[in-house]
């Protein structure tokens, strides 16, 4: 609070730039969550005064942000596919690159009608949420072995008003049931490798460390899905997994020793590897059907 009482509007905003060096979107983003009004209410009463707790909260959250703590989890907002989510410190924030996930479900969905579909470790709901707005008439199954990521996601599909997504706790394809077979089998799963410098980098240390390391090569958790995944998988279904830019080879080649057909890298529109599919394999037909 200056001598004179709290800041203007304007005057927050200027000074989160200068001393802070906040970009201004973050700070508007910033100042609105604490003022609880849409951006646009900035521009309209520039001159409008903060309250003292107001001010106070605005410059604890423009002090956090400055230390590296995500913008997402400063206003427990962030939005996916167009949906606004809820996120805590509990869940990943959502990446834009994980639309692509989404696309490619999609792209799979197109020729079927009805379609059980699920997304393991689903963190916020994100990828759920997109699939199950898309595709009303599909049935989704969000699993995360976090029960603090769970209830998030669970407030995300309430406010969505989705009503088509069944979310169980547990690990892996173990929240599936025995014989439970699905059309789609999504993950972004951990695949980070431990020790990385990345995840001392652009928010990381902030997020659940359980959502982004697994192994020594990242690729422990992948390995464990393409193993496990083909009881659960109808006889045309399809398992896709996001990756790392450069685990697209190394994945590739745990589908294809695990049989898989029809085996495919996505790329994002940097020509990076982003994700890979695979079709369950044929052997498992015989032996599952
Ligand atoms: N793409 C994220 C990152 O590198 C990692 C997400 C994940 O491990 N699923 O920041």
């Amino acid at each position: 609070m200056t001598a004179d009482g709290p800041l203007s509007i304007v005057a927050a905003l200027r000074l989160a730039g200068q001393t802070h060096r906040l970009p201004p979107l973050e700070a508007q983003a910033l100042l609105a969550h604490v003022l609880q009004c849409p951006r646009s209410h900035l521009y309209a009463w520039p001159e409008q005064h903060l309250s003292g707790d107001q001010q106070t909260d605005f410059l604890v959250l423009i002090e956090r942000r400055d230390r590296g703590e995500p913008l997402a989890y400063l206003t427990g907002y962030r939005e996916f596919w167009s949906l606004p989510l809820r996120v805590t410190p509990d869940t990943l924030i959502p990446r834009p690159e994980t639309e692509l996930l989404v696309e490619c479900a999609l792209e799979l969905l197109k020729q079927r009608e009805s379609a059980t579909v699920a997304d393991l470790g689903t963190g916020s709901g994100a990828i759920a949420a997109a699939i199950a707005c898309e595709h009303p008439q599909a049935r989704l199954i969000a699993t995360d072995i976090s029960a603090a990521a769970l209830a998030v996601a669970e407030s995300n599909f309430q406010t969505l008003q989705l009503h088509n997504i069944e979310l169980r706790r547990g690990s892996w394809m173990a929240s599936l049931k025995t014989g439970e077979r699905c059309d789609l089998i999504l993950s972004n799963p951990p695949y980070v490798a431990e020790g990385d410098p990345h995840l001392q980098r652009d928010g990381l240390p902030w997020e659940p460390v359980t959502a982004l390391t697994s192994g020594p090569d990242g690729l422990g958790d992948i390995r464990k899905l393409i193993a496990d995944a083909p009881p659960h998988l109808r006889p045309e279904g399809w398992l896709i997994i996001e990756h790392g830019l450069d685990q697209g080879s190394a994945v590739r080649q745990l589908f294809s020793q695990a049989g898989y057909r029809a085996i495919s890298t996505h790329q994002d529109l940097e020509l990076r590897d982003r994700l890979t599919k695979g079709k369950r394999p044929v052997d498992d037909v015989n032996n599952f059907d």
